[in-house]
């Protein structure tokens, strides 16, 4: 039985780029609330950061905001709003460095700066910023603008390292987890849609399908459905056994499965029961195509079965136009035909009347 189509494999992709998303935008508000809290201490008098830092904190403050609206109005270019706003805030910090001598702690803002990174970008980008975090501590050392001892550099420069490490190890394993957690999701999507026993769409994934169908379809095209039943299938549970019940069934699947077109939507959608969705397709044409499963299927030499086996079933069709058709309607209009079949003795096709699953 060929595979369900799987579910589309950048699902888990476009997960992931969302949940990194959101957490920019969380990084993006927490940076904004800490530029607007330095501006406004400042002005308080409660900080004294200077002329040409408040300037550097405000362009801090303008850059961001922008940034925070480019990704939330364009999703689609998270990866470079991202970019800028690291590249932004990297400006920011190393430029406190130069510009705020007076706090002897500041390069403590490169920590939250470098853990962002990775757990946005991943190991690379974050490496290259611990570097460059270094190199720039390292010449605002070296030219006096940071005042410190050998040993309280060495700190700074093991402890950012580190950080790295600990970060590096956890958003390889994160993204190990997350990928993991899509990979069974698809998986359970899949399942959820399939039916277990023959492989079929199962009767929730055809009314999905059903559903996709009439909504691309343009005004007055057909839709066909045949609503397929085995005939006594009780009798034969009955004689082979549940097993040998299930064996036929998925001999059935098989055959409508290789009777119909590519086109056409095949599933099971109860115990013994089966639908055709025939996209496209007139009445006559859906008829002959009930016909030849009904005649295959009587012909089919069951594999199995002790003595010969006749299997047969009844069927009901109906056809549909678009955009008039619904999905309740017509599985009802061809059960209620397929149900005129057994009444008619079994073992035929029976056309659901005109109009009974809306406008025909
Ligand atoms: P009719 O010709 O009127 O359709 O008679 P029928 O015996 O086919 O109809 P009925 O609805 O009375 O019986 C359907 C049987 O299908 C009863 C149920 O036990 C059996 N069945 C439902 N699901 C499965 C399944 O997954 N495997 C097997 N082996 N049997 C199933
Ligand atoms: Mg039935
Ligand atoms: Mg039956």
């Amino acid at each position: 039985m060929p595979p369900l189509p799987a579910p589309s494999s950048s699902n888990g992709t476009l997960q992931d780029l969302a949940l990194r998303r959101r957490f920019l935008m969380t990084i993006m508000a927490a940076s904004l609330l800490w530029a607007g809290g330095m501006i406004f201490s400042s002005f308080a008098g409660w900080l004294s950061l200077g002329r040409v830092q408040e300037g550097n904190t405000f362009a801090f403050l303008l850059v961001v905001a922008v940034l925070l609206f480019a990704v939330r109005c364009w999703p689609g270019r998270f990866t470079p709003i991202a970019a800028l706003f690291f590249l932004a805030a990297f400006c920011y910090i190393g430029a406190a460095q130069f510009l705020v001598p007076r706090d002897s702690l500041r390069m403590l803002l490169f920590f939250p700066c470098v853990g962002a990174i990775f757990l946005i970008f991943g190991g690379i980008a974050a490496w290259i910023a611990i570097a460059a975090a270094l190199a720039i501590f390292a010449v605002a050392a070296v030219t006096n603008h940071v005042v410190v001892t050998p040993l309280a550099a060495s700190t700074f420069a093991i402890t950012l390292g580190f950080t790295g490490v600990c970060f590096h190890v956890f958003s390889v394993q994160a993204r190990r987890a997350l990928a993991t957690v899509y990979q069974q999701n698809a998986a359970l999507d899949v399942a959820a849609r399939q039916d277990t026993l023959t492989g079929l769409l199962n009767l929730r994934a055809f009314r999905e399908a059903m559903n996709g169908h009439f909504a691309g379809a343009r005004a007055g095209d057909p839709f066909a459905l045949a609503f397929v039943d085995v005939d006594e299938f009780k009798s034969i549970n009955d004689r082979y056994g549940h097993a040998g019940g299930d064996t036929i069934l998925i001999a059935v699947a098989h055959t409508l499965k290789a009777a119909v077109r590519g086109a056409d939507v095949v599933a099971r959608i109860g115990g013994e029961e089966f639908a055709i969705l025939m996209p496209r397709t007139e009445l006559p044409d859906a008829l002959g195509v009930a016909e030849r499963v009904r005649t295959e299927i009587q012909d089919q030499a069951f594999a199995g079965a002790a003595e010969a086996l006749t299997v047969t079933v009844s069927v009901g069709v109906t056809v549909s136009r678009a955009p008039r058709c619904t999905v309740d309607a017509m599985l009802q209009a061809a059960d209620m035909a397929m149900y005129a079949a057994k009444a008619e003795g079994r073992n035929r096709v029976v056309a659901a009347p005109k109009g009974a699953a809306g406008l025909s």
